[in-house]
């Protein structure tokens, strides 16, 4: 798992910067009937007949991930779906993105080649095409910074700020997973710097690690949403932990919410995870980031058609702002939700 570089190293000198970009052109030919113009030219072209969409995201060595652990494909993997994910979010469909990067001489043609082979994957399965980018040197690090452009209706779009009092409050699959999964592969690394010769057995955390090393944006909740003819009355990704999210939305809509802690989805294997390093499964639900779930609120008309879905857990609902933002314990006591535990895990390499 650690250090498995392969022994090829082509200098990325040799190649060029011209000649890089022409690997790449290479390996990604366009899909997308939206795309007109990609790689090669002073700008992409794109013909989008609804809204536009458009996030970005950076991704900076030694602040959003660590390269002793986690290997460049899934790295590649990882930052389209960080990305994908917030177009999800605005119930919109990913069309293209555009990768910039920053690498130092340290990183041979191999490595980008294994980050290209993560991206290439994340385009194909989600049906986005690569369109441009930018290719720099820098002195350290592995930067790389992630545009996604996508498309929706104008009346589907759903904004953070359009949560209604009662309003259902609905996440997609379940919470945590990521952030133990990386309480995980720290474990490994510092037992791995005392002993190399480790070889560590992570079959019976493989679900928390994977949901840490590949998330997957959630596509197929947006294409359920669309199928039960629902539009979100506000919506949001996941990445920063849900207390943190809840907030970030009941404020953009002027709304309170009401959670109920029984209700949080948790795996069995994070749960597992939980006990075994002593922190407390709902801590892991509210603060761990990095899952990538959607959260958002539908009115209540829809209780029937989401209720007993697997892909969703409603978890709480809508109050008026003057209540607050509150989670209420398996012992029926009312918590404010804060931010706090995020903040307070700063310094554990949390911050995204
Ligand atoms: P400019 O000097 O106009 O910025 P570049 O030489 O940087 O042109 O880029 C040439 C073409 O290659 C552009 O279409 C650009 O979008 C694309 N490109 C550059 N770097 C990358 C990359 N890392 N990934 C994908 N496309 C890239
Ligand atoms: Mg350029």
């Amino acid at each position: 798992m650690f250090e498995d570089k392969k022994p090829s190293s082509t200098p990325l000198s040799q190649l060029g910067e011209f000649g890089l970009i022409e690997k790449i052109k290479e390996g990604f030919p366009l899909e997308q009937s939206s795309s007109v113009k990609g790689i090669g030219d002073d700008a992409a072209v794109i013909n989008h007949k609804e809204y536009t969409v458009v996030s970005t995201d950076f991704l900076v060595e030694g602040v959003h991930f660590d390269l002793s652990y986690v290997p460049l494909k899934h790295l590649g993997y990882k930052a389209v779906m960080v990305n994908l994910s917030d177009i999800y979010a605005m119930n919109a469909t990913p069309t293209q993105i555009t990768v910039s990067i920053a690498v130092s001489n340290r990183f041979p043609l191999e490595a980008i080649e294994e980050l290209y082979a993560g991206i290439g994957l994340a385009c194909s399965r989600y049906q986005v095409d690569l369109v441009g980018g930018d290719t720099t040197s820098s002195q350290t690090g592995l930067v790389i910074s992630v545009t996604a452009l996508g498309t929706g209706k104008k009346e589907n779009l759903a904004y953070r700020s359009g949560a209604k009092e009662h309003d259902l409050v609905v996440v997609s699959g379940d919470l945590g997973g990521a952030y133990m999964g990386l309480q995980i592969l720290e474990r490994e690394k510092a037992v791995y710097k005392v002993n190399p010769q480790s070889q560590p057995d992570l079959s019976t955390y493989a679900y928390a690690v994977e949901r840490q090393l590949k998330p997957e944006a959630r596509k197929d909740v947006i294409d359920l949403l669309a199928d039960l003819k629902i539009v979100p009355t506000a919506m949001i990704d996941i990445s920063d932990g849900l207390s943190s999210e809840l907030l970030h939305l009941s404020k953009a809509s002027g709304v309170g919410c009401q959670i109920y802690e029984d209700k949080l989805p948790i795996d069995p294997v994070v749960l597992g995870i939980c006990k075994e390093l002593s922190i407390n499964n709902t801590t892991a639900a509210l603060n761990g980031g990095e899952d990538y779930e959607l959260l958002f609120t539908v009115d209540q008309k829809h209780f029937e058609a989401i209720k007993n879905h697997p892909l969703l857990t409603i978890i709480g609902h809508i109050t008026e702002s003057a209540s607050g933002n509150n989670l209420v314990t398996g012992l029926g006591q009312q918590i404010e939700l804060t931010a706090q535990g995020w903040v307070s895990h700063k310094e554990d390499n949390l911050d995204h």
